[in-house]
Protein backbone atom coordinates (compact mmCIF):
# COMPACT_ATOMS: atom_id res chain seq x y z
CA UNK A 1 0.00 0.00 0.00
CA UNK A 2 1.08 3.68 -0.35
CA UNK A 3 2.24 5.97 2.59
CA UNK A 4 3.67 9.10 2.92
CA UNK A 5 6.70 9.20 5.31
CA UNK A 6 9.54 11.30 6.45
CA UNK A 7 13.14 10.85 7.52
CA UNK A 8 13.49 12.38 10.65
CA UNK A 9 15.57 15.74 10.84
CA UNK A 10 15.63 16.10 7.13
CA UNK A 11 12.90 17.84 4.43
CA UNK A 12 12.91 14.52 2.74
CA UNK A 13 9.31 13.38 2.75
CA UNK A 14 8.11 11.01 -0.20
CA UNK A 15 5.03 8.63 -1.25
CA UNK A 16 6.49 5.24 -0.19
CA UNK A 17 5.38 1.22 -0.94
CA UNK A 18 5.10 -0.73 2.44
CA UNK A 19 3.45 -3.81 3.52
CA UNK A 20 -0.11 -3.35 3.98
CA UNK A 21 -0.80 -4.41 8.07
CA UNK A 22 -2.60 -7.24 8.97
CA UNK A 23 -4.64 -8.13 12.34
CA UNK A 24 -2.49 -10.03 14.22
CA UNK A 25 -4.71 -10.21 17.58
CA UNK A 26 -8.21 -10.71 18.00
CA UNK A 27 -8.67 -7.07 19.65
CA UNK A 28 -7.40 -5.40 16.77
CA UNK A 29 -9.40 -3.11 13.78
CA UNK A 30 -8.51 -2.32 10.34
CA UNK A 31 -9.28 0.58 8.96
CA UNK A 32 -9.33 1.82 5.21
CA UNK A 33 -8.13 5.54 5.46
CA UNK A 34 -10.47 8.54 4.02
CA UNK A 35 -8.96 11.61 4.78
CA UNK A 36 -6.47 12.52 7.37
CA UNK A 37 -5.74 16.20 8.54
CA UNK A 38 -2.36 18.51 8.25
CA UNK A 39 -1.67 20.55 10.89
CA UNK A 40 1.39 22.69 12.04
CA UNK A 41 3.20 19.41 13.83
CA UNK A 42 2.79 17.76 9.70
CA UNK A 43 4.91 20.87 8.83
CA UNK A 44 6.95 21.00 11.33
CA UNK A 45 8.01 17.42 11.08
CA UNK A 46 8.12 17.69 7.15
CA UNK A 47 10.56 20.48 7.48
CA UNK A 48 13.19 18.51 9.50
CA UNK A 49 11.30 19.33 12.93
CA UNK A 50 11.01 17.20 15.93
CA UNK A 51 9.80 14.02 15.16
CA UNK A 52 11.22 10.64 15.50
CA UNK A 53 11.04 7.09 13.38
CA UNK A 54 10.34 3.35 15.13
CA UNK A 55 12.61 2.02 16.88
CA UNK A 56 15.23 0.33 13.80
CA UNK A 57 13.70 1.97 11.28
CA UNK A 58 14.94 5.27 9.44
CA UNK A 59 11.39 6.42 7.83
CA UNK A 60 8.46 7.91 9.68
CA UNK A 61 5.00 7.61 8.28
CA UNK A 62 3.60 10.71 9.26
CA UNK A 63 -0.26 11.90 9.74
CA UNK A 64 -1.78 11.84 13.33
CA UNK A 65 -5.19 13.48 12.13
CA UNK A 66 -7.33 10.27 10.87
CA UNK A 67 -10.91 9.53 9.69
CA UNK A 68 -11.65 6.02 8.18
CA UNK A 69 -14.14 2.99 7.80
CA UNK A 70 -13.74 -0.33 9.46
CA UNK A 71 -12.81 -3.25 6.84
CA UNK A 72 -12.12 -5.80 9.39
CA UNK A 73 -12.19 -6.61 13.12
CA UNK A 74 -10.89 -9.43 15.22
CA UNK A 75 -12.94 -11.66 17.13
CA UNK A 76 -12.98 -9.87 20.43
CA UNK A 77 -14.13 -6.08 19.07
CA UNK A 78 -17.40 -5.11 20.23
CA UNK A 79 -17.48 -1.31 19.55
CA UNK A 80 -17.58 -1.63 15.75
CA UNK A 81 -18.52 -3.86 13.38
CA UNK A 82 -17.15 -3.60 9.40
CA UNK A 83 -18.43 -0.35 7.81
CA UNK A 84 -18.73 1.43 10.21
CA UNK A 85 -16.36 4.73 10.58
CA UNK A 86 -13.76 5.54 12.87
CA UNK A 87 -10.99 7.31 14.62
CA UNK A 88 -7.77 5.73 16.17
CA UNK A 89 -6.28 7.92 18.90
CA UNK A 90 -2.62 9.70 18.38
CA UNK A 91 -1.20 8.39 21.42
CA UNK A 92 0.16 5.31 23.36
CA UNK A 93 1.11 5.33 26.22
CA UNK A 94 4.52 3.92 28.57
CA UNK A 95 2.98 1.44 30.22
CA UNK A 96 5.44 1.80 32.93
CA UNK A 97 3.57 5.25 35.12
CA UNK A 98 0.30 5.13 36.82
CA UNK A 99 -1.60 7.83 33.98
CA UNK A 100 -0.83 5.12 30.85
CA UNK A 101 -1.74 2.00 33.22
CA UNK A 102 -5.42 3.72 34.09
CA UNK A 103 -5.93 4.80 29.94
CA UNK A 104 -5.04 8.34 30.64
CA UNK A 105 -1.41 8.37 28.45
CA UNK A 106 -2.53 12.08 27.53
CA UNK A 107 -1.40 12.58 31.44
CA UNK A 108 1.91 10.46 31.07
CA UNK A 109 4.07 11.05 34.06
CA UNK A 110 7.39 9.63 31.88
CA UNK A 111 7.44 11.41 29.13
CA UNK A 112 8.13 7.73 27.24
CA UNK A 113 5.02 7.74 25.63
CA UNK A 114 4.62 7.34 21.83
CA UNK A 115 2.42 8.87 19.02
CA UNK A 116 1.80 7.74 15.88
CA UNK A 117 3.14 9.99 13.38
CA UNK A 118 5.21 12.12 15.62
CA UNK A 119 6.81 9.81 18.28
CA UNK A 120 8.22 6.63 17.56
CA UNK A 121 5.22 4.94 15.78
CA UNK A 122 4.02 5.29 12.11
CA UNK A 123 1.42 7.38 11.42
CA UNK A 124 -2.38 7.49 9.12
CA UNK A 125 -0.87 8.68 6.11
CA UNK A 126 -1.16 5.52 4.37
CA UNK A 127 -3.93 3.14 2.73
CA UNK A 128 -4.67 1.20 5.97
CA UNK A 129 -3.89 1.02 9.33
CA UNK A 130 -4.33 -1.69 12.46
CA UNK A 131 -4.20 -0.80 16.08
CA UNK A 132 -6.30 -1.73 19.13
CA UNK A 133 -10.12 -1.72 19.64
CA UNK A 134 -9.48 0.35 22.91
CA UNK A 135 -7.75 3.64 20.73
CA UNK A 136 -10.39 3.52 18.90
CA UNK A 137 -13.90 5.88 18.56
CA UNK A 138 -16.73 5.13 16.70
CA UNK A 139 -18.05 8.17 14.73
CA UNK A 140 -21.53 8.48 13.60
CA UNK A 141 -22.08 8.20 9.43
CA UNK A 142 -23.37 11.52 9.22
CA UNK A 143 -20.32 12.93 10.67
CA UNK A 144 -18.42 11.25 7.29
CA UNK A 145 -17.96 15.01 6.22
CA UNK A 146 -16.11 15.84 9.14
CA UNK A 147 -15.00 13.35 11.40
CA UNK A 148 -11.02 14.09 10.30
CA UNK A 149 -11.80 16.81 12.90
CA UNK A 150 -12.25 14.42 15.82
CA UNK A 151 -8.57 14.38 17.05
CA UNK A 152 -8.29 18.67 16.97
CA UNK A 153 -11.71 18.86 18.58
CA UNK A 154 -10.00 16.31 20.88
CA UNK A 155 -7.55 18.74 22.20
CA UNK A 156 -10.36 21.62 22.95
CA UNK A 157 -12.65 19.21 24.65
CA UNK A 158 -10.14 18.30 26.89
CA UNK A 159 -8.36 21.71 27.50
CA UNK A 160 -12.67 23.11 28.40
CA UNK A 161 -13.64 20.01 30.10
CA UNK A 162 -10.47 20.29 32.62
CA UNK A 163 -11.09 23.77 33.19
CA UNK A 164 -14.85 23.14 33.95
CA UNK A 165 -13.78 20.24 36.35
CA UNK A 166 -11.10 22.74 38.31
CA UNK A 167 -14.23 25.49 38.51
CA UNK A 168 -16.87 23.13 39.73
CA UNK A 169 -14.48 21.87 42.37
CA UNK A 170 -12.85 25.23 43.16
CA UNK A 171 -16.96 26.52 43.40
CA UNK A 172 -18.91 23.64 45.07
CA UNK A 173 -19.76 25.65 47.73
CA UNK A 174 -22.04 28.44 46.36
CA UNK A 175 -22.24 27.49 42.56
CA UNK A 176 -22.95 23.86 42.21
CA UNK A 177 -24.38 24.42 38.69
CA UNK A 178 -22.61 21.63 36.63
CA UNK A 179 -22.13 23.90 33.49
CA UNK A 180 -20.08 26.84 34.74
CA UNK A 181 -19.28 28.26 31.58
CA UNK A 182 -23.38 28.99 30.67
CA UNK A 183 -23.46 32.93 30.35
CA UNK A 184 -19.90 33.18 31.21
CA UNK A 185 -16.99 35.48 28.99
CA UNK A 186 -14.85 33.57 27.37
CA UNK A 187 -12.19 34.63 25.13
CA UNK A 188 -10.01 32.59 22.69
CA UNK A 189 -6.68 33.78 21.62
CA UNK A 190 -5.75 32.60 18.15
CA UNK A 191 -8.62 31.08 16.35
CA UNK A 192 -6.65 28.30 13.65
CA UNK A 193 -8.65 25.19 13.48
CA UNK A 194 -7.55 23.85 17.56
CA UNK A 195 -9.51 28.16 18.45
CA UNK A 196 -12.07 27.56 15.93
CA UNK A 197 -12.71 24.22 17.40
CA UNK A 198 -12.87 25.91 20.87
CA UNK A 199 -15.37 28.38 19.33
CA UNK A 200 -17.65 25.84 18.81
CA UNK A 201 -17.40 23.47 21.87
CA UNK A 202 -17.63 26.84 24.07
CA UNK A 203 -20.95 28.07 22.20
CA UNK A 204 -22.70 24.93 22.69
CA UNK A 205 -21.71 25.00 26.35
CA UNK A 206 -23.77 28.35 26.62
CA UNK A 207 -20.54 30.74 26.94
CA UNK A 208 -20.02 34.35 25.26
CA UNK A 209 -17.00 33.88 22.75
CA UNK A 210 -14.79 36.72 21.81
CA UNK A 211 -12.23 35.32 19.14
CA UNK A 212 -8.97 37.31 18.90
CA UNK A 213 -6.67 36.73 15.93
CA UNK A 214 -4.12 39.10 13.49
CA UNK A 215 -6.36 38.66 10.13
CA UNK A 216 -8.84 40.78 8.14
CA UNK A 217 -12.42 40.85 10.00
CA UNK A 218 -14.03 40.09 6.77
CA UNK A 219 -12.18 36.70 6.00
CA UNK A 220 -13.28 33.07 6.62
CA UNK A 221 -12.03 32.84 10.19
CA UNK A 222 -13.60 36.00 11.99
CA UNK A 223 -17.05 35.34 9.44
CA UNK A 224 -16.98 31.46 11.11
CA UNK A 225 -17.04 32.96 14.83
CA UNK A 226 -19.52 35.14 13.86
CA UNK A 227 -21.78 32.36 12.54
CA UNK A 228 -21.47 30.76 15.52
CA UNK A 229 -22.80 34.25 17.58
CA UNK A 230 -19.25 35.46 18.32
CA UNK A 231 -17.46 38.28 18.47
CA UNK A 232 -14.32 38.87 16.39
CA UNK A 233 -11.66 41.54 18.12
CA UNK A 234 -8.47 42.15 15.77
CA UNK A 235 -5.41 42.10 17.62
CA UNK A 236 -3.40 44.15 15.58
CA UNK A 237 -5.88 47.20 16.28
CA UNK A 238 -6.27 46.35 20.19
CA UNK A 239 -3.17 45.87 22.46
CA UNK A 240 -3.08 43.06 24.59
CA UNK A 241 -4.05 45.70 28.02
CA UNK A 242 -6.77 46.91 26.66
CA UNK A 243 -8.53 44.00 25.99
CA UNK A 244 -10.65 44.21 29.16
CA UNK A 245 -11.56 47.58 28.36
CA UNK A 246 -12.81 46.83 24.94
CA UNK A 247 -14.47 43.38 25.98
CA UNK A 248 -14.29 43.17 29.40
CA UNK A 249 -12.46 40.84 31.97
CA UNK A 250 -12.76 37.21 30.39
CA UNK A 251 -14.24 34.32 32.74
CA UNK A 252 -12.11 32.09 30.78
CA UNK A 253 -9.22 32.46 28.42
CA UNK A 254 -8.75 29.61 25.54
CA UNK A 255 -5.13 30.40 24.00
CA UNK A 256 -4.15 28.92 20.82
CA UNK A 257 -1.53 30.94 19.63
CA UNK A 258 2.19 29.84 20.83
CA UNK A 259 3.51 33.16 21.32
CA UNK A 260 5.13 33.56 24.14
CA UNK A 261 5.00 37.18 24.77
CA UNK A 262 1.01 36.62 24.23
CA UNK A 263 0.58 33.61 26.31
CA UNK A 264 1.79 36.14 29.65
CA UNK A 265 0.22 39.15 28.42
CA UNK A 266 -3.07 37.90 28.52
CA UNK A 267 -3.52 37.31 31.98
CA UNK A 268 -4.47 40.81 31.92
CA UNK A 269 -7.54 39.91 30.67
CA UNK A 270 -8.87 37.51 33.12
CA UNK A 271 -11.48 38.15 35.61
CA UNK A 272 -11.85 37.64 39.87
CA UNK A 273 -12.13 33.27 40.19
CA UNK A 274 -11.07 32.97 36.53
CA UNK A 275 -9.37 30.41 34.21
CA UNK A 276 -6.41 30.34 31.45
CA UNK A 277 -5.77 27.54 29.68
CA UNK A 278 -2.75 26.90 27.27
CA UNK A 279 -2.83 24.94 24.41
CA UNK A 280 0.00 26.53 22.29
CA UNK A 281 3.92 25.59 22.29
CA UNK A 282 5.83 28.24 21.73
CA UNK A 283 9.40 27.78 20.48
CA UNK A 284 12.35 29.78 20.11
CA UNK A 285 14.47 31.03 23.06
CA UNK A 286 14.56 34.82 22.97
CA UNK A 287 13.95 36.21 26.25
CA UNK A 288 11.03 38.27 27.22
CA UNK A 289 11.01 40.49 29.84
CA UNK A 290 7.82 40.41 32.21
CA UNK A 291 6.44 42.46 35.27
CA UNK A 292 6.51 39.10 37.16
CA UNK A 293 5.58 40.94 40.52
CA UNK A 294 2.37 42.46 39.02
CA UNK A 295 1.31 39.14 37.17
CA UNK A 296 2.08 36.81 39.93
CA UNK A 297 0.21 39.32 42.69
CA UNK A 298 -2.92 39.61 40.01
CA UNK A 299 -2.95 35.51 40.30
CA UNK A 300 -2.68 34.92 43.78
CA UNK A 301 -5.33 38.25 44.50
CA UNK A 302 -7.58 37.03 42.03
CA UNK A 303 -7.71 33.26 42.88
CA UNK A 304 -6.85 33.03 38.93
CA UNK A 305 -6.13 29.42 37.33
CA UNK A 306 -3.27 29.34 35.09
CA UNK A 307 -3.70 25.38 33.46
CA UNK A 308 -1.60 23.49 30.30
CA UNK A 309 -3.15 21.16 28.42
CA UNK A 310 -2.13 18.76 25.75
CA UNK A 311 -3.40 15.51 23.83
CA UNK A 312 -6.67 13.88 25.05
CA UNK A 313 -8.05 10.88 26.56
CA UNK A 314 -10.40 8.31 24.50
CA UNK A 315 -13.48 10.22 26.86
CA UNK A 316 -12.65 13.53 25.32
CA UNK A 317 -12.16 11.79 21.56
CA UNK A 318 -15.77 10.81 22.50
CA UNK A 319 -16.90 14.06 23.70
CA UNK A 320 -15.17 15.36 20.20
CA UNK A 321 -17.24 13.27 18.37
CA UNK A 322 -20.48 14.48 20.56
CA UNK A 323 -19.50 18.22 20.42
CA UNK A 324 -18.93 17.99 16.17
CA UNK A 325 -22.62 16.22 16.06
CA UNK A 326 -23.82 18.91 17.98
CA UNK A 327 -22.28 21.60 15.61
CA UNK A 328 -23.34 19.74 12.38
CA UNK A 329 -27.12 20.13 13.75
CA UNK A 330 -26.79 23.61 15.12
CA UNK A 331 -24.63 25.39 12.51
CA UNK A 332 -24.08 22.96 9.37
CA UNK A 333 -22.69 25.82 7.08
CA UNK A 334 -19.85 26.92 9.60
CA UNK A 335 -18.62 23.48 10.48
CA UNK A 336 -18.21 22.29 7.05
CA UNK A 337 -16.43 25.71 6.35
CA UNK A 338 -13.68 24.45 8.74
CA UNK A 339 -12.12 22.04 5.56
CA UNK A 340 -10.78 24.68 3.60
CA UNK A 341 -8.88 22.28 1.07
CA UNK A 342 -9.34 18.38 0.44
CA UNK A 343 -5.69 16.80 -1.41
CA UNK A 344 -5.75 13.91 -3.28
CA UNK A 345 -2.59 11.55 -1.55
CA UNK A 346 -0.82 11.56 -5.08
CA UNK A 347 -0.65 15.33 -4.38
CA UNK A 348 0.94 15.10 -1.24
CA UNK A 349 3.74 17.38 -1.48
CA UNK A 350 0.94 20.79 -2.27
CA UNK A 351 -0.63 19.82 0.96
CA UNK A 352 2.64 19.82 3.29
CA UNK A 353 4.13 22.88 2.01
CA UNK A 354 1.27 25.19 -0.24
CA UNK A 355 -0.18 27.77 1.96
CA UNK A 356 -3.08 29.89 1.37
CA UNK A 357 -4.48 32.76 3.19
CA UNK A 358 -8.34 31.51 3.94
CA UNK A 359 -6.76 27.89 4.52
CA UNK A 360 -8.18 26.69 7.68
CA UNK A 361 -7.98 22.57 7.87
CA UNK A 362 -6.29 21.04 4.91
CA UNK A 363 -6.87 17.18 4.56
CA UNK A 364 -5.32 14.30 2.55
CA UNK A 365 -7.65 12.25 1.01
CA UNK A 366 -6.99 8.72 0.65
CA UNK A 367 -10.24 7.05 -1.05
ZN1 LIG B 1 -2.41 17.97 14.67
ZN1 LIG C 1 3.19 6.95 31.04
Amino acid sequence: MKAIAIVPGTTDVSLIDVQEPQLSAPDEVKIRMWQVGICGTDREEVSGGRADAPEGQQKLIIGHEMFGQVVEVGSAVTKVKEGDFGVFMVRRGCNQCEACRNGRSDMCFTGNYTERGIKGADGYQAEFVVDKEQYLVKVLPELKNIGVLTEPMSVAAKAIDESLIIQQARFRDFDKTENWLQGKKALIAGIGPIGLMAAFALRLRGAEVIGMDIVDENTLRPSILKQLGGKYLDGRKTKTTDIDEVCGEADFIFEATGIAKLQIQLLDALAINGIYVATGIPAGDRPISVEAATVMQQLVLKNQVLLGSVNASIHHYEMAVGDLAASLEKWPDAINAIITEKVPFKDFDRALHQHNEDEIKVVVEWQ
